[in-house]
């Protein structure tokens, strides 16, 4: 099949820009069009032909713009049935995103279960309709959890390949910005713990990812410095979800309000308190520990 052949081609590419070296055949096997197996999933995606998908309604959806591509978007499922797995999953997405009659099927790119399933939906062959005024520059993943449900290990570990794999499999150059549906749309999707993995971890991830494709400019840099009218008490500065990011990455969010430290963009005597914390970990005491984040405060959460 032409997309066994050409998602080897990207996989070997990719490792190729990572400077990892080869890979064996099974690790980048592609489902075919077989029956269903429950063995136990590998790193590799499950083609929709394997998984059943019924067909496209509504004229099907539009072809993906690889290079318009810049966002790799991050959704929970946040109904019941989080935590199931196997066909059923992408099989009962489909069928709701086809109540619509003007919704042209399951509107992810890809929808990953606990088990670490790595399910393709539109894949990389047609548009995200997943997440509302990112559609044209994302791709839309989602793990298939609750609103709360921790994500397991081995969703957690798919979803890190599946970022990866993207890059190689759209010819990316720069790395993918990892964010949530939240990002972008007013929506609670993806708190919870999945919304930490993408605050704390994901950014890790992107850094990582620009950091070995490098040379195009397009490698990670500390955001300037927004002044310090951006972080007052109860007030909102988008530059403070910047700087949340910064601590939950560093991992000072000890003050939280016991549902975990969650960055946004609202100014907080926790935030106030965690950045404090980091501040006197610098050696720093007096005015400089204030919790107020200065210059450099920024630039060492952020570097
Ligand atoms: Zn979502």
């Amino acid at each position: 099949m032409s997309t066994t052949e050409n998602t080897q081609l990207s996989r070997r590419r990719l490792l190729q820009i990572a400077g990892i070296g080869t890979v064996g055949a099974a690790a980048t096997a592609v489902a075919g069009p077989a029956v269903w197996s429950s063995a136990a999933p590998s790193h590799k995606i499950i083609s929709r032909s394997a998984w059943g998908f019924a067909g496209w309604q509504a004229g099907g959806p539009p072809r993906l713009n690889k290079a318009a591509i810049t966002h790799f978007v991050v959704h929970y499922h946040g109904a019941t049935g989080g935590g199931d797995s196997g066909p059923q999953v992408p099989r009962s997405i489909d069928r709701d995103h086809k109540a619509d009659p003007k919704n042209a099927g399951i509107l992810y790119n890809f929808i990953i279960t606990q088990k670490g399933e790595i399910f393709q939906a539109r894949g990389y062959d047609y548009k995200s309709g997943a997440t509302y005024g990112a559609n044209d520059f994302s791709i839309g993943v989602q793990l298939h959890i609750s609103g709360n449900q921790k994500p397991s290990a081995a969703a957690l570990a798919s979803l890190e390949w599946l970022y990866r794999h993207s890059h190689g499999a759209m010819g990316k150059k720069k790395a993918l910005k990892i964010t949530g549906h939240q990002d972008h749309t007013a929506t609670a999707c993806p708190g919870g713990p999945l919304g930490r993995w993408v605050d704390g971890r994901g950014q890790e991830l992107y850094r990582e990812m620009a950091k070995k494709l490098g040379g195009g400019g397009g490698g990670p840099t500390v955001p300037a410095y927004p002044g310090r009218s951006a972080f007052k008490i109860g007030k909102k500065h988008p530059a403070v979800k910047t700087l949340d990011q910064g601590l939950i990455r560093k991992g000072y969010t000890k003050y939280n309000d016991g549902d975990g430290y969650q960055a946004g963009t609202l100014f907080t005597e926790y935030t106030r308190r965690n950045v404090q914390a980091f501040q006197k970990a610098q050696g720093w005491r007096g005015k400089d520990a204030d919790g107020y984040p200065g210059p450099e405060t920024w630039k060492r959460l952020l570097s």
